[in-house]
């Protein structure tokens, strides 16, 4: 039995690696177990982009969350030094009562935050690569972004080993106990035993394997992510003039989509809803010709310039609730053991601000952070 930790973070990707970090600054003696290499491409975190917006349509009850996420993400790019959160304006499009720009407009009125509301024919002066509808409108927010995935948890881990944390790779935990009285973990991972006051399981896609008899209802599912090269103008999808987009159409599947973020690369663009249900184990990685007909018949009108040759993709997980909202919350047997998972296709943004989260949840069991939505039960009693 190796010595003992305040807290056992098991699964070190966007939400484990910033609970390690969380939990480094504030002085825990803490243990990062993770089953692969970091900022590794087999999960839910890989894949060069993530939006981060902040009228959130899916309940006004984020906004605070992502504006904390914002100021966590600026203070990690202070302290790596790294280019990791980038501003360049979104716009989120769909007819004018459809839930996301209802959601969208909601959640700005509710916080005040500033946006614009742009119709057919303004999009086509300010954003002319977009053809909307005649019945579709165009949400504007100035601090929409993107984040660099990748660099993002490496900064966090390498932020956290410097501030002390042990990480340890190609470990997976293979099971854990939780004493009745409340308090103390017993870990088993592949290389060793550990103890802990507390754990924090940040699996992803793989937290019904760890949490098999918690019947909490989670889905996997396959999603495909496509980088395409313009058909022309390359440089009307450069970050500079190009938004990162969300598109709810009438008609077809809810996409999205970021501009070409470095010079050699290319926008990327995916389909948000769906999706194949799959395991970590059964997913399929290959990409089928079925995959690039949905996009490019998603695109084929809307943004037909961007309608060419496929330069890149590449599948990812998702892990949905039924709600799609996240769980973050204590085992309901066990208040030592913290559960992050579920995020449901939209949680990078927030992981600066989940692990911060985590650590509270861990070391107090408790937080100021409004996380009432995050809650197990909710979902377990669905
Ligand atoms: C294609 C795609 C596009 C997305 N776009 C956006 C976006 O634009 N904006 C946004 O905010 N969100 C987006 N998301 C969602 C976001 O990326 C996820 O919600 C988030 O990355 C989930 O992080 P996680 O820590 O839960 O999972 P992961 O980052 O996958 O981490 C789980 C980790 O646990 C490890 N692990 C598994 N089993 C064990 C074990 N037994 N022992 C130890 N370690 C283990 C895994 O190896 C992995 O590293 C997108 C997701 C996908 C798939």
């Amino acid at each position: 039995m190796e010595r003992s930790f305040d807290v056992i973070v098991a699964g070190l990707g966007a939400m484990g690696s910033s609970a390690a970090y969380h939990l480094a600054k504030r002085g825990a003696k803490v243990l990062g177990l993770e089953a692969r290499t970091a900022a590794h491409d087999q999960g839910s975190s890989h894949g060069e982009s993530r939006i981060i917006r902040q009228a959130y349509f899916e309940d006004p009850a984020y906004v605070p969350l992502v504006l904390r996420a914002y100021q966590l993400w600026e203070q990690l790019e202070a302290e790596s030094a790294a280019d990791l959160l980038n501003i360049i304006g979104g716009v989120a499009i769909g007819s004018s009562h459809c839930g996301l720009i209802s959601g969208c407009v909601k959640s700005a009125k509710t916080y005040g935050l500033v946006y614009d509301l742009f119709d057919a024919n303004e999009m086509k002066r300010h954003f002319p690569q977009f053809v909307l509808a005649e019945n579709e409108v165009a949400f504007h927010e100035q601090n929409a972004g993107y984040l660099r995935p990748e660099e993002c948890i490496r900064q966090h881990l390498r932020c956290a080993s410097k501030r002390g944390a042990d990480l340890r790779f190609e470990e997976p935990i293979l099971s854990w106990t939780a004493a009745e009285s409340g308090e103390g973990v017993t870990v088993v991972s592949a290389k060793g035993v550990y103890q802990a006051n507390s754990l924090v399981l940040s699996v992803g896609p793989w937290t019904s394997e760890i949490l098999q008899s918690l019947p909490v209802p989670l889905t996997v599912s396959r999603r495909v992510m496509f980088w395409l090269r313009p058909v022309a103008q390359h440089s009307a999808f450069d970050k500079k003039i190009f938004p990162i987009f969300l598109w709810e159409p009438d008609q077809g599947p809810f996409l999205y989509g970021l501009p070409r973020i470095d010079e050699a690369g290319d926008p990327k663009i995916a389909i948000h809803h769906g999706g194949e249900e799959c395991t970590p184990s059964t997913i399929d990685r290959n990409i089928r010709p079925e995959d690039e007909a949905a996009i490019r018949s998603a695109i084929e009108f809307r943004i037909p310039l961007l309608n060419g040759e496929v330069s890149h993709a590449a599948t990812c997980m998702y892990t949905m609730t039924p709600d799609e909202h996240f769980i973050i919350d204590a085992h309901p047997r066990h208040p030592q053991v913290i559960v992050a998972a579920g995020f449901s296709g939209h949680g990078f943004k927030f992981s600066s601000v989940v692990g911060e989260i985590l650590s509270d949840l861990a070391m107090t069991r408790k937080t100021a952070k409004n996380i009432a939505l995050f809650s197990g039960s909710r979902v377990r009693h669905q």
